[in-house]
């Protein structure tokens, strides 16, 4: 059984709604352990532009799904809730599903790169991870989430709901 972490993100549509269905669909594969609180995060690209804000959240599960074949199925649940297969990167989407952190695997493929390439320098990744990981051990850069999160900082990151936002109703 993996001890996995997932980070969620929605900037389309009923954005709360999107990233229930994900952790529903989730549920089908492995067994949530901690979803952390709901956050909203504005849109700033890495080429400058700005997009809607999204809602952010991560989530940890146990799995037996090995590291592509839970890519696979979490790509299956992007497209399931409607996000087109082929739009440019950082476009606005419904559910951004990325794969962070599959125990102390390293993988580097042409398709999937774990831990997540990015995961160290972003805030709406890092705050909802933190909540839920912060003993991890980063295999790569061999400190754990807290103090990646920590050194990262908060800056644009709003807490909009509690843990419990996922299975309560509204
Ligand atoms: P970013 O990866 O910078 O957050 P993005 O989420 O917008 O950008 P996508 O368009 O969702 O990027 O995905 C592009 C490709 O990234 C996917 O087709 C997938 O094969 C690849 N990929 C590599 N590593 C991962 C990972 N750890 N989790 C999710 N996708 C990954
Ligand atoms: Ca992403
Ligand atoms: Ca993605």
């Amino acid at each position: 059984m993996a001890d996995v972490c997932i980070a969620l993100g929605a900037n389309l549509g009923d954005r709360r709604a999107n990233l229930r269905s994900a952790l529903r669909a989730i549920k089908d594969v492995a067994r949530i352990v901690a979803v952390s609180s709901l956050y909203e995060t504005d849109a700033v690209t890495p080429d400058g532009s700005e997009g809607p804000p999204y809602y952010n959240a991560a989530c940890r599960v146990e799995t037996e799904l090995e590291p592509l074949p839970l890519l696979g199925f979490l790509q299956s649940v992007e497209r399931h809730i409607g996000r087109p297969p082929s739009r440019e990167r950082w476009a606005p989407r419904p559910i951004d599903l990325d794969l962070l952190l599959y125990g102390d695997d390293i993988v580097e493929t042409d398709d999937l790169t774990v831990p997540h390439p990015h995961m160290a320098e972003r805030s709406f990744v890092l705050v909802p991870l933190a909540e839920i990981a912060a003993e991890i051990l980063h295999p790569v850069l061999e400190r754990t989430i807290a103090e990646i999160a920590r050194e990262a900082g908060a800056a644009g990151v709003r807490r909009v709901a509690e843990t419990g936002w996922e299975s309560a109703t509204g």
